[in-house]
Order: C-alpha cells, then sequence, then structure tokens
C-alpha cells in the first residue's frame, strides 16, 4: 500500500509534536495501550506503546537512544502508525497481515528513549530548562546537533552494567574523562533515569527480544560476550535478508555499555543494534522514506520471529 507520509514526518520532530501524535495513534486502536516508563533527566514522559496480547512476551524496540538520531524515533513511530492503520483496515504491511500478527503476540515500541537529548539537537541549550547553562557549557562550541548524550551529558548507550568499567578505560584513553556531548558512561552504570527506565520495562515482562535503533551505517550487531545466543545470528541473517543491512560485530568503544549489550548478557536472549540510514549525524528527514522502506518487513519480522 504505496501512499504519502502524513505531514508529521516530513519536518524534525519536537517533544510536543511528538507527544501529541503519539496521543493521536493511541486513540486509532484498542490494541494500543500506551504508557508511560518514567520520565527522563528533565521531567520529560518516556511514552511507550504495548501491542497486543498481555500474556505474551513481547519484542521490544528502542529508538532516539542518541538525541542526533532523531530520525529513528520518528522511523518507529512510522511503524506504530502503519500498525494502526492496518488494525483499523485489516490492512498489510510488507505482504503480512498485521490483525492475526498479534495472536499470541506483543511489542512494546519506545520511540524515543532520550527526549532531552532529542530536544538538544534540534533546539540547542535553551531546550533544557534548569540545565540550560551546563548544556551550553558541555557544548563548548562545537555544533550542538551532533549531541547524543542526556540532558546531564550521559551517553546512555555507555551506562549499561556490560563491560562498564572497561568501557570507561576506554574513554578515558579516547580522553572522555566526564559529562559531554558524547561517549561519557556515567558515574556508575544506570545512573540515569532513562536507562533505569528500560532496565524497568524488562524487569516488569519477559522480552523475548530488544531492537535498539541508532544511525547511521545499514548495519545489524547481534553478539556480545559468552551469552549470547546462537538465535540471534539467525535472526540477525533474517533481518539482513529482508533489509539489505549487513551483518556485523562491534569495534571500539561501540562494544560495551549498550542496551542490547547489558540484554544479551542479564537474559541470554537476542539483543540487535540496527544502525540505519547512511551518511552523516543527523540523517536529513529526507532519508526516512528510504529507510522505512528497507526496513518495514524487518521490524514486521521483529514482533514474528
Ligand atoms: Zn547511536
Amino acid at each position: 500500500m504505496a501512499h504519502a507520509l502524513a505531514p508529521f514526518y516530513l519536518s524534525p520532530p519536537s517533544f510536543q509534536s511528538l507527544s501529541q501524535h503519539i496521543r493521536e495513534i493511541d486513540q486509532r486502536s484498542p490494541l494500543f495501550q500506551l504508557r508511560s516508563a518514567g520520565e527522563s533527566v528533565l521531567g520529560r514522559p518516556l511514552w511507550y506503546f504495548f501491542v497486543g496480547e498481555d500474556s505474551a512476551p513481547p519484542t521490544l524496540l528502542v529508538g532516539c537512544t542518541h538525541g542526533s538520531e532523531w530520525i529513528t524515533a520518528l522511523l518507529l513511530l512510522l511503524f506504530a502508525d502503519s500498525l494502526a492503520s492496518a488494525l483499523e483496515n485489516q490492512g498489510e504491511i510488507a505482504g503480512i497481515c498485521v490483525e492475526p500478527l498479534f495472536h499470541g503476540r506483543s511489542l512494546i515500541l519506545l520511540p524515543c528513549l532520550n527526549p532531552d537529548g532529542m530536544e538538544i539537537a534540534l533546539y540547542g541549550p535553551g531546550s533544557s530548562g534548569e540545565l540550560a547553562g551546563q548544556v551550553d557549557a558541555m557544548i563548548q562550541g562545537n555544533p550542538g546537533q551532533v549531541w547524543q548524550a542526556n540532558a546531564r551529558g550521559v551517553d546512555l548507550n555507555h551506562n549499561f552494567p556490560a563491560g562498564w568499567e572497561t568501557l570507561r578505560e576506554m574513554e578515558i584513553r579516547e580522553g572522555i574523562t566526564g559529562p559531554g556531548p558524547t561517549r561519557f558512561g556515567g558515574p556508575h552504570p544506570f545512573s540515569e533515569p532513562e536507562t533505569l527506565a528500560v532496565r524497568g520495562i524488562c524487569e516488569a515482562f519477559a522480552v523475548r527480544q530488544v531492537l535498539a535503533f541508532h544511525s547511521q551505517g545499514e548495519e545489524i550487531y547481534w553478539r556480545y560476550g559468552g551469552r549470547t545466543p546462537g538465535r540471534g545470528l539467525m535472526v540477525a541473517r533474517l533481518f539482513s535478508a529482508s533489509s539489505g543491512y549487513r551483518v556485523c560485530d562491534p569495534v571500539g568503544t561501540a562494544s560495551h555499555g549498550g542496551l542490547k549489550d547489558w540484554f544479551i548478557q542479564e537474559t541470554g536472549r537476542p539483543g540487535f543494534t540496527l544502525e540505519v540510514g547512511r551518511g552523516k549525524n543527523p540523517l536529513p528527514i529526507g532519508q526516512l522514506p528510504g529507510i522505512w522502506t528497507k526496513l518495514k518487513e524487518t521490524l514486521m519480522l521483529s514482533i514474528l520471529v
């Protein structure tokens, strides 16, 4: 079903426009339950949708862990939007009927884990309320649109307890010794409300696999340490076949402390990082339709397999 994207997807979001769109999607299907996993440092709700049967172990999709990668929040909302439309009209996505998909299955879709970082990347330190002065000092003349951290200058994908001490040593070798726009892992693992919120979801639900969306590179990461399940590679290859993205292993500071790393280490279940799109962050909004076209079958498969 080819159709033009709704106006919401044609320009970069604000947290306000994102929240409004989330509420509109929620009202379109009784299968969607809108909840908040907690609040960001600056008190913005960490919205998520639970879709499907309560008793079924969900797949968890997480977007916008890094502020400058806000296009991933739009990608996940576009998926939610498309699911809601298909549920209204007995429709399909990528040739898969949506309504039967949720019989005995469920999905948790958290489009924006880092709303404060998204606002900083898009609108600068002035969006940070009481922390505006501190954020301004941390940017130190660098272009604010490449901001990845949360409002306290902690990189959320360095804040999970998976090789965190090793990662800290790597950060220091790279000259990262304190809060800033990127790669600082925080005072200790799970020091931030945003990472604690994800842990809360994983504890409250028997999450069966996690997909964390980042940009960019058209890559799929699936491995972390000795508990990585064999199924992880098989599913990564399936996602690769459906999207054209490459199956990869991480290098350097991207190799510890992330959501997928912690999830695999903690549960022994599959966890993935998908690097969407190509180019230089922040990816332009004009890439969204192409990213969606490549990934919509993969997103559907993430519920199904
Ligand atoms: Zn990222």
